[in-house]
């Protein structure tokens, strides 16, 4: 049995769309196989000490709260977060958290927030929300799968090379309306639009990104058991569902 060790960034600021119910579905999914996880909220002010944790975590947040974090982002974890991911830890970040993982986020007012820099790709808000269930074909680890949620931000994203989308739109706006592409992924980064939230809908990324932060605490590829996941299904296909049903 192992514990992972999640760092939930702001939990109190970047919590917009129940993004605590993400939280529950790892802790659970561990459990379910005889394993745990040990839960570390990193609120603003706390430094973060490289190699402690497996796996982070940064939600949803409106501009305002997201203005707050960026700034303590940069004072007290930047640095942390940064050698955390080169020692090997996982990272999935949403929404307005996802806008923060890449290098700023120009919000509707037209002032710049800083960003870490653990994806390569910028965000500027534009004049209307992109806003609607959102569904996309996403690849990690070599496996193609859909993944399904909800989206509402101003934020255009662009990518620059250092990654690459999650995945490709099938229906939704995605990074920018434009490109076709949703999210972004360097090695164990993860990042998303997709909420709602977006792992009891998408028990097959919830896997991965737990494979990814068992392996960062035991040093081995562990194999996770299948679940029965077949209320998990059934909730992924009416979200499926939901757009062309409109
Ligand atoms: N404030 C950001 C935007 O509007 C992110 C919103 C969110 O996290 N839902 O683009």
């Amino acid at each position: 049995m192992s514990v992972v060790r999640l760092g939930h960034l702001y939990p109190d600021e970047m919590n917009i769309y129940a993004d605590r119910g993400n939280i529950a579905v790892l802790d659970a999914r561990l459990r379910w196989r005889d394993h745990g996880l040990a839960v570390d909220a990193l609120e603003p002010g706390d430094r973060l000490e490289p190699g402690q944790h497996d796996l982070f975590y940064l939600g949803g947040g409106q501009d305002r709260d997201q203005a707050i974090v960026a700034r303590d982002l940069v004072a007290t974890k930047a640095a942390g977060l940064r050698a955390s991911v080169e020692g090997g830890a996982a990272v999935l970040c949403v929404c307005g958290g996802y806008q923060l993982a890449g290098h700023g986020y120009t919000a509707v007012d037209g002032s710049r927030m800083p960003g870490l820099g653990l994806l390569d790709l910028d965000t500027v808000a534009g004049p209307t929300r992109l806003i609607g269930d959102l569904v996309i074909e996403a690849e990690l680890d070599g496996e193609r799968h859909r993944v399904v949620g909800f989206e509402n931000h101003a934020g255009r994203t662009r990518l620059g090379p250092g990654a690459r989308p999650l995945g490709t739109v099938l229906s939704g706006h995605g990074n920018n309306d434009h490109d076709g592409g949703e999210g972004a992924v360097a090695g164990r980064v993860v990042g998303t639009y997709l909420h709602g939230p977006l792992l009891p809908k998408n028990p097959w990324l919830a896997d991965v990104i737990l494979a990814w932060a068992l392996e960062h605490r035991t040093g081995s590829r562990l194999d996770l058991p299948p679940l029965d996941d077949e209320l998990e299904r059934a909730a992924h296909e009416v979200a499926v569902g939901r757009p062309t049903r409109r």
